[in-house]
């Protein structure tokens, strides 16, 4: 014979609601706000990350970096158009 004893349980989730992107640059933000689902809405301008990796023999041999650029930025710094 088996008997079963239930009780109601309410579980606490950490989820991400938002995030914040800053321009390396200009410190400019870009708020995300996820929605259900995991949909990453944008509030605001873009930013653009980039990653950039040096090869061997180079001036920076082996290093990785990693940054986030808004688009202000990169027109008026990089434009190559
Ligand atoms: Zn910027």
């Amino acid at each position: 014979m088996r008997k079963q004893v239930r009780k109601e349980v309410v579980k606490t989730i950490n989820t991400l609601v938002s995030h914040s992107t800053y321009c390396n640059k200009c410190g400019k933000e870009r708020k995300s706000i996820i929605e259900d689902g995991g949909y990453d809405r944008c509030t605001d301008h873009e930013i653009h990350e980039f990653n950039c990796s040096f090869g061997y023999h180079s001036n920076y041999d082996g290093e990785n970096w990693n940054f986030d650029l808004c688009e202000d930025c990169l027109k008026r710094d990089y434009s190559i158009v």
